[in-house]
């Protein structure tokens, strides 16, 4: 959407810092994004997840919060009661961390402060303290949202380690554990062996949220050492015909439980992290395994171990079992080691082995080939190298998993699905010993500490048990009854739900809130920020503001659970006397806040970035249903993607991360919000450039100026009603359009196509109005640019407030143009021709430039043919006939025409032409079709006349003769016999 635009408006004419500031400072004045509790007004209640203050925000960070105060500033012009408040996310190890890493003096650390967030060196010694490093991005944080012009209610404002926060958090852990949704046990978390803590999302490099493979551990024995091997599929421990390892590499013995395990270090090491007792003996090489017979315990059989370099110590034991029946990784591993004479003869080993088929499925079985050989040549794979496998090997195992069925004769699982099948093989080697259960980590992790992460079976953990069925059942069905946008993103939400599990809920350190029932523990981040949004309605009367009075106040100290089951939950049994008396309230104060809660509860519109979905979107759904009832469930959640910078993911690394207050402090900024938001569609990744800002900077400059220009508009009352001529009619209606589009644009969340809208194709329009006006020597300074402009800015408004509100106060218009109501269609505007009549003159104009370019005559006359009524009454027909029967096909159509007296003849005489028409109609959009349908007729005659000012000023000057001729005209000029090509919406052109 970039245009090459130079600036042409320097800074003393439109001076961004003073705008804002000025604008600032009367919104706060005005207190008018204050909301309060009111009767006869609809309430819209929206949040954005709260930002966590370990760094100042840079332009990357803006966009979730621009396009919540987008839609806020939006609906409060549709006359709703909106509620945008903010807090600040303290909760978690990082902050903490950061301050153990200033004590140390962490050099790279300290200069990142300096040079990239430009925080004054007297100021950082003080971040030895973790809580000094949260206030104080907080407020950097805080007052560059101020200064994008973010329409919040700062009153509402806490922190969450707050006493009063903190209380409605242990309210809410109560509630939970009480519902039996808080266990404890241990399982599987991603953790730091360094800080000797869990990780999650927040505390990862890059902001990845871990993710826990599960594997069965299979114990195969050799003499008296047992080799274990990690597989997804113990259902085919049938079907096992070698094992692979890697000659090159260094195994190690290990005492595991009084075992002799041969395994990597790596897996030694990520046993210990699973409670296993180790203790690592002796090394030995690969090599030495080639060869050797391993006996599979399971169905009493021995297999040789073959070499493979594909075998990757990070996964799982370094050792892999190969199943080249039903796995075309281990199939084409064992066809390439055949072929491979060397490494045969190196190790002494023949190989001469048959893939076992033990699972049938009805897309891949054959009697002579085995599923994953047939996958292999479906697929044309001729090595284990081929980047192909990977996908051959998801399309088998899916298909397998999803519609396998194991054998008649394989022994315990004959006859089974393949799913049932795994759980008794799962049960069986777990009870037997001859297997146990290992985790690890989908991808590497590393923790912001540095240390790569491991998993960890953490013993007496708490968790919230999102495993629960039937609290997965709430979830479904909160998901399947709220609004998502864009709605693609519904599935996604879908799958969180499917295989979450139970959740390390709580840690040993942090800033936060301390398990009510175990002092010891800390509730961490991604679990004390999931029902916070109930708090704001509440926060105003708890806030230590010095300008409520005491009667209007609960101090925090005095909550307790009884005032949160009253005042969130409306509980019934509840004595509201004792509440109000244990609050140190009055049970009219006690009313109050209950009642606005009542009044902005649920969240009607809740804004994230869509990393978030696979952690704090999905628990905000839960937590929702099972802390609150039906009615208090949210009613919409609306995901964006990120920011990139000149095309870059943003990163400290690529040097490419520019605080948002700086960019603000150099363009402006509304030019930031808009490039923020008009570059991509939501889901997308949002592409910010600096030029884009310019090119759009200079496009408010133009409007600016327009406004500036006709000024007098504003100030003088125009009584006289100005003659009303085609392009007059013409550009009433698509002001109208214009609203239609954007304001169905906004409702879905296209932001890009209604910025498009505003900026560009009333560009456009205006343009085509001012040059239609010009070529009749006529003013546009009337009363329909007066409307188009008072239009422009009120749509522009949400997106660039400061610029708007300045541009409003030239319209003379006051106080707000933020309060503004949105502008409402006006259908009597709506002139159904005018579309045709404005395009016939931009066509005309148009196609007689080409002729002349081409032909590079230099035309005396030009005469116009517009077509005759016999060929109009025949494009009525066609286009009623392919509305109707919604038809294209040519035969059809015209077998119908040759049968209707009318035109039959016609029809005979020049089906080219027919043909012809038929093209032109389909050429059409659906909605242009529709409308010239609605259209009794259409003269061209008229606009082709209107035009001609323009077509003297476009093409020649005041001597050049143009004419308008219809066909049917006897006394036409038309010396090469043009007219008759002509069809209706296409005149024909004459040149001489
Ligand atoms: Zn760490």
């Amino acid at each position: 959407m970039v245009e090459n635009s130079t600036e042409k408006t320097p800074d003393s004419e439109f001076n961004w810092k003073k705008v804002e500031e000025k604008w600032r400072k009367r919104w706060t004045e005005n207190k008018i994004f204050e909301s309060e509790f009111d009767s006869n007004k609809k309430k819209y209640f929206l949040t954005v997840a709260y930002p966590y203050p370990n760094s100042p925000q840079h332009v990357g960070h803006g966009r979730t919060y621009t396009l919540a105060d987008v839609h806020a500033r939006y609906k409060r012009m549709k006359n709703y009661n909106v509620l945008f408040p903010m807090g600040f996310h303290y909760t978690g190890t990082p902050i903490v961390s950061m301050s153990q890493r200033i004590k140390s003096n962490d050099i790279e650390l300290i200069e990142t402060f300096r040079q990239i967030y430009k925080i004054p060196d007297d100021i950082i010694p003080s971040f030895k303290e973790p809580k000094k490093i949260a206030r104080y991005f907080h407020e950097e944080i805080k007052q560059g949202m101020k200064e994008m012009g973010y329409s919040i209610d700062w009153r509402r404002e806490f922190t969450t380690i707050d006493k009063g926060y903190s209380k409605l958090i242990s309210w809410q852990f109560r509630n939970l554990r009480k519902n039996g949704l808080i266990v404890q046990g241990s399982h599987p978390v991603g953790w730091c062996p360094q800080d000797q803590s869990p990780v999650s999302q927040h505390d990862t490099v890059g902001d990845i949220e871990p993710e826990l493979i599960e594997y069965d551990l299979v114990k195969f024995k050799f003499e008296d050492y047992v080799i274990p091997t990690a597989t997804l599929r113990p259902e085919t421990l049938f079907g096992v015909t070698n094992l692979w390892v890697n000659p090159d590499i260094q195994y190690v013995i290990a005492l595991i439980n009084n075992e002799k395990w041969i395994i990597t270090k790596e897996a030694s090491r990520k046993l210990e992290y699973l409670n296993l007792s180790v203790s690592v003996v002796s090394e030995i090489k690969g090599s030495e395994l080639i060869g050797k017979s391993v006996f599979n315990q399971l169905n009493n059989t021995y297999v040789p171990v073959f070499p493979a370099s594909f075998v990757d110590p990070n996964n799982g034991t370094g050792i892999v079992m190969s199943v080249p029946a039903h796995a075309p990784y281990d199939y084409q591993a064992m066809i390439d080691l055949m072929n491979d004479n060397d490494t045969l003869l190196k190790y002494g080993i023949k190989v001469d082995i048959r893939p076992i088929c033990i699972i049938h499925t009805d897309q891949f079985s054959s009697n002579n080939t085995s599923p994953a050989e047939g996958i292999l040549a479906q697929y044309s794979i001729i090595n284990q190298n081929d980047p192909k496998l990977e996908e051959a090997t998801n399309k088998l195992y899916s298909e397998e998993f999803h519609a396998g069925k194991v054998l008649p004769d394989i022994d315990i699982i004959g006859n089974l699905s393949v799913l049932r099948a795994r759980e008794i093989i799962r049960e069986k080697i777990i009870k037997e010993e001859i297997g146990t259960t290992m985790y690890e980590l989908k991808n590497e992790i590393k923790c912001r500490c540095g240390t790569t992460c491991v998993v960890k079976l953490l013993k007496n953990q708490w968790f919230i048990n999102y495993g629960d069925k039937n609290w997965k059942n709430l979830a479904y069905e909160l998901v399947d009854n709220m609004e998502i946008l864009p709605e693609e993103i519904r599935q996604e939400f879908k799958n969180v739900i499917d295989w979450l599990k139970e959740r390390a809920c709580a840690r040993k350190s942090g800033l936060g809130t301390r398990l009510p029932w175990d002092n010891e523990w800390i509730i961490e981040s991604l679990s004390d920020s999931v029902i916070y949004m109930a708090y704001y309605p509440l926060s105003k009367f708890i806030n230590n503001d010095t300008n409520l009075k005491v009667q209007d106040k609960v101090l925090a100290d005095d909550l307790n659970d009884a005032f949160f089951d009253y005042v969130l939950l409306g509980k019934n049994d509840i004595d509201i006397d004792v509440v109000a008396r244990d609050s140190k309230i009055s049970t009219e104060l006690l009313e109050r806040i209950k009642n606005e809660f009542l009044y902005f509860y649920p969240v009607d519109s809740r804004h994230s970035g869509r990393d978030l979905i696979p952690n704090h979107l999905t628990f905000f759904i839960f937590n929702h249903t099972a802390m609150f009832p039906k009615d208090k469930w949210p009613k919409q959640i609306v995901v964006n993607g990120s920011v990139l910078m000149d095309g870059k993911k943003m990163s400290k690394s690529l040097g490419n991360i520019i605080p948002l207050r700086q960019a603000i402090d150099e363009f402006g900024a509304d030019p930031i919000r808009l490039t923020m938001l008009a570059s991509s569609e939501i889901l997308q990744d949002s592409d910010f450039s600096f030029d884009s800002v310019k090119a759009i900077r200079s496009k408010l400059y133009d409007i600016y100026r327009t406004v500036k220009v006709h000024k007098s508009l504003f100030t003088i009352t125009q009584n006289s009603l100005d003659d009303v001529e085609l392009e007059d009619d013409w550009i009433s209606s698509r002001i109208q359009r214009i609203i239609l589009d954007t304001t169905s644009a906004i409702e879905k969340f296209r932001i890009r196509e209604a910025l498009h809208n505003i900026l560009y194709l009333m560009d456009n329009d205006l343009q085509w109005y001012q040059k239609r006006k010009l070529a009749k020597k006529k003013s546009v300074c009337n009363n329909f640019l007066k409307e188009f402009l008072i239009t422009r800015i009120k749509l522009l408004a949400p997106f660039a407030p400061f610029f708007s509100e300045e541009v409003w106060e030239i319209f003379g218009k006051r106080p707000f143009v933020s309060f503004e109501s949105w502008p409402e269609i006006n259908d009597s505007k709506i002139s159904l021709n005018s579309e045709d009549n404005e395009k016939l003159i931009q066509d005309m104009i148009f196609d007689i430039q080409k002729i002349t370019k081409v032909t590079k005559i230099v035309p005396q006359k030009i005469m116009i043919y517009t077509a005759s009524t016999a060929k109009n009454k025949l494009y009525r027909k066609l286009l009623d006939r392919i509305q109707k029967e919604s038809t294209a096909n040519f035969g059809v159509i015209m077998k119908e025409l040759v049968n209707d007296d009318e035109i039959k003849d016609f029809v005979k005489r020049s089906p080219d032409l027919v043909r012809k028409m038929i093209e032109d109609i389909l050429s059409e959009s659906l909605e242009v079709r529709e409308r010239r349908l609605r259209m009794d007729s259409f003269d061209e005659m008229i606009p082709l006349q209107d035009g001609m000012s323009l077509l003297r000023n476009e093409i020649g000057d005041d001597k050049l003769e143009v004419r308008v001729f219809s066909e049917d005209d006897t006394d036409k000029y038309d010396p090469k016999q043009k007219s008759r090509f002509s069809r209706p919406y296409k005149p024909a052109i004459f040149i001489e």
